[in-house]
């Protein structure tokens, strides 16, 4: 998708502190991080959201988060970590490729924080 910031992060149209690359994801630092770890998983097909997920691309979405375990443990996220998916504006997603967001490295509440 050519205006999509995530398509182009992945493309290297625009900078990022990559964590994770192979042939179908890509996962970059959070340029606004919430937490002292902060990650942005994304499939390197464009997919806009959860509601996008079919029997075609569902594969990508095993391989995220197999990616999110390997850079949770190189990262040393030892005491647990935090995966969120933001589906839809009032859920609070801004970019409409869908990403998986990987936090640590601090104490979490629940549902919220
Ligand atoms: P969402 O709000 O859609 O769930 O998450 C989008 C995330 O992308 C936000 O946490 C935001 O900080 C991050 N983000 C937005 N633009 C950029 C960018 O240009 N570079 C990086 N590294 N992260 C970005
Ligand atoms: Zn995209």
């Amino acid at each position: 998708m050519e205006d999509c910031l995530f398509c182009k992060i992945i493309k290297g149209e625009i900078p990022s502190k990559k964590v994770f690359e192979n042939d179908y994801v890509y996962a970059f630092l959070d340029i606004e991080p919430q937490a002292p770890f902060h990650a942005v998983f994304v499939p390197k097909a464009h997919i806009s959201s959860a509601n996008d997920i079919n029997d075609d691309n569902a594969f990508y979405i095993g391989e995220i988060f197999k990616a999110i375990k390997q850079v949770a443990k190189e990262n040393g996220l030892t005491d647990g970590y935090r995966i969120v998916n933001n589906c839809g504006e009032s859920a609070g997603q801004t970019v409409f490729h869908i990403h998986f967001h990987l936090m640590g490295k601090r104490k979490f509440g629940w549902p919220a924080g």
